[in-house]
């Protein structure tokens, strides 16, 4: 792709600051949108300006001096015919003194009201002007800009961009046409310079026809680059892996349960993807406790019955942990051997682990991080399997992808996506949903308790405790310090410790070292440590079935897919479960908003849609932000009906026109596309 031409006769200062708008190119400052306008198209007269808006005036200055009290001010008094105004300026130069003298004329922008001398504007925009100087012919764009750019400036560049850019269309009226939408042309002349009479309000609500035309486009490139990066990787080749059916149906027939009828279909999906000779990238979204790990260890197996190896990669050493204890459950009796790789295992085993996967004695690898580190070598990697996907960066999961010839990838989420954003930043990889739990769970009951009311779940946790049930007691989370969350959890387990002095209290968090966090775990598991004390480090995947109430201190303080990953670590067995939600008084508005809905809702997708509805996409996003082209002007929520048409579009265009497709994405991305690389 060629590079657009920079832009002309702007010094190197200037353009520093344009960096860091993002503006590099001529076209990328026509694509530069206003965020407001200011009226500049009429003068109204002095006696009557309207209030309580900006408004513009003019007139001769009769009278100019310097007050001292209650602060330095610089008065002019202002007269037109209709009437007369002060104009005060607080913060002046000498300078100013002698161009705002009697006699000459100004113009001022701002806006009017009522001062201790009548009519007064209190640093107004102004300028010096002569008699009949004309008025702005098109309302004055107000831009987003950075410290040290004015707005006449980045005005300035806009006008010249606008008559030096091609604006030819990029699309037919075949495409326009059906959707009512402008020419592009037209639009982009029309945001940068309303008429006069423009209808502000559809502006400022970004409503208006010449707005949804750019919306339109920009969702448009996104979807025609998203659904290129996809062709791209189905021409790429990978290994084919066809179902065998050998430890797959091993497998099946070892398990306690029969699949879910969900389990069973994304199942199909992902054995049908490794069948193909090209690199699957299946992102797998189920809920909390709907059984991601049989399925992942069912495409595993057809992997290694194709004479392949599987890693298993966890953002923790808890969960990878459980996964490795899980996994070698499922398939040591199968013959297999898996072998689990943590930071923190002894040198010894390390090696051994390392020379199981290099020559291939190892058919799994479970394991955190540590799996893609250099020393590893795989011998034949053909499926990459990431757990909580979200959790990982972009260089992570392209690390661990790098360590085979192309193998399969599949990424699994419990933090569903609503669908706006599947349909749009994910709208590259394919999507597979369990959306259906595994029988005989009891929906988990939850309460929101005040913290006044500390009490009442002592007693509760005692009660559950003799009743046999185990419980988890979630530390508060403290952001700015992980030095004071570990601190907090210590007291805390200290407190508890004193306050039950019949249970057993365990505590875990991030900074135990592999073995100690391992060895509460297990104690936990065992029954033998009834009230485990924890950080957010179970957040994830942990699994104890007997565990049947859960308090989250400080609940306000968590988010709502972490407060629904924690309460997913109940209501795993038949006991009926309870998630405690203790908080602090006075609650925010974000947060009361937050608490109410983890309190009436229990799908995650659910209380994922509101999550989207509260935070915006880019929380959601994470680490998949760099090389997604983002959305500046659309707003997938708001615009639902445009992006679904620019879905349509995109499909149509680059099947029929691809030419086309070409153009578009040219003017909207300038080749950021080629960047997108998972
Ligand atoms: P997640 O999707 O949250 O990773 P897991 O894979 O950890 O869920 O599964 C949660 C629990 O449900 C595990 O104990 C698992 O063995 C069990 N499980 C998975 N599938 C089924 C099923 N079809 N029927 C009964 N239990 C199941
Ligand atoms: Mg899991």
């Amino acid at each position: 792709m060629t590079a657009a031409p920079p832009i002309a006769g702007v010094s190197k200062a200037v353009q520093g600051k344009l960096d860091k708008l993002g503006l590099y190119a001529a076209a990328d400052l026509l694509l530069h949108l206003p965020l407001r306008y200011q009226d500049e198209t009429h003068i109204y007269p002095i006696g009557h300006a309207p209030l309580g808006q900006a408004v513009l005036v003019e007139g001769e200055i009769i009278d100019t001096n310097v007050q001292y009290r209650p602060r330095r001010t610089l008065v002019c008094r202002v007269e037109d015919g209709s009437g007369e105004m002060t104009l005060r300026l607080l913060n002046f130069y000498p300078s100013q003194i002698k161009q705002l003298s009697p006699g000459k004329r100004v113009r001022l922008f701002g806006e009017m009201r009522h001062g201790f001398l009548g009519m007064e504007m209190v640093h107004p925009q102004y300028r010096m002007v002569r008699e009949d100087d004309p008025v702005a012919e098109a309302l004055t764009p107000i831009y987003p800009t950075t410290a040290g750019l004015s707005q006449a400036v980045l005005r300035k560049l806009v006008l010249a961009a606008l008559s030096g850019c091609d604006l030819t269309d990029t699309l037919p009226d075949d495409v326009l046409q059906p959707l009512n939408l402008p020419n592009f042309a037209e639009s982009i002349a029309y945001l940068h310079q309303p008429p006069p009479d423009a209808p502000q309000a559809l502006l400022a609500e970004r409503t208006h026809p010449a707005w949804q035309r750019l919306k339109f486009d920009e969702l448009l490139a996104q979807q025609l680059s998203m659904s290129l990066h996809y062709q791209r990787r189905r021409a790429q080749s990978a290994a084919a892996m066809p179902a065998r059916h050998k430890l797959t149906k091993a497998l099946l027939e070892s398990l306690p349960f029969p699949l879910t009828r969900a389990q069973q279909r994304v199942t199909g999906e992902l054995a049908g993807d490794l069948a193909h000779p090209h690199p699957m990238q299946r992102l797998l979204q189920g809920d909390v406790g709907s059984g991601k790990t049989v399925v992942a260890a069912l495409a595993a197996l057809q992997a290694i019955e194709n004479g392949y190896q599987a890693a298993i990669m966890a953002p923790t050493e808890i969960l990878a942990e459980q996964h490795f204890l899980k996994l070698s459950g499922w398939l040591a009796p199968l013959g297999l051997r898996v072998v689990w790789l943590a930071a923190g295992l002894p040198k010894k085993e390390k090696l051994a682990a390392l020379e199981a996967i290099a020559a291939g004695a190892a058919q799994l690898a479970v394991g955190t991080h540590a799996l893609f580190q250099d020393q590893v070598e795989f011998k034949k990697l053909g499926l990459a399997i990431i757990d909580e996907q979200h959790r990982f960066g972009v260089h992570q999961r392209l690390a661990l992808r790098q360590k085979g010839a192309q193998p399969h990838q599949l990424m699994m989420s419990a933090t569903p996506i609503p669908r706006t954003l599947s349909m749009s930043y994910y709208a590259d990889l394919d999507v597979s949903v369990i959306d259906e739990l595994p029988p005989g769970r009891t929906p988990v009951v939850t309460k929101l308790v005040g913290d006044s009311r500390r009490d009442e779940v002592v007693a509760r946790v005692r009660d559950a405790c003799l009743k046999g049930r185990q419980i988890y007691w979630v530390c508060p989370l403290i952001e700015e310090s992980e030095t004071l969350q570990l601190k907090t959890a210590t007291e805390t387990y200290e407190t508890l410790a004193t306050t039950f002095p019949e249970l057993k209290v365990g505590l875990v968090h991030g900074r135990l070292n592999a073995r100690d966090k391992a060895a509460a775990m297990d104690a936990f598991k065992t029954g033998e440590i009834q009230l485990l004390v924890a950080t957010t480090v179970i957040e994830v995947g942990v699994d104890v079935p007997n565990a049947s109430l859960m308090v989250i201190e400080h609940a306000e303080r968590f988010g709502l897919s972490q407060l629904h990953q924690l309460r997913g670590r109940v209501g795993r067995g038949v006991a009926q479960s309870a998630c405690i939600l203790l908080y602090q008084t006075p609650l925010s508005e974000t947060a009361r908003a937050r608490l109410k809905i983890i309190y009436e809702n229990s799908d995650g997708f659910e209380i994922a849609r509101h999550d989207l509805l509260l935070r915006g996409p880019g929380e959601f996003l994470g680490a998949r932000q760099s090389g997604v082209p983002l959305l500046k002007i659309a707003d997938i929520e708001q615009d639902f009906d445009l992006l679904e048409a620019a879905r349509h579009a995109a499909e149509k265009l680059i099947v029929e026109r691809p030419d086309v497709a070409e153009r578009h994405l040219q003017r909207w991305l300038a080749g950021a596309e080629q960047y997108l690389k998972v």
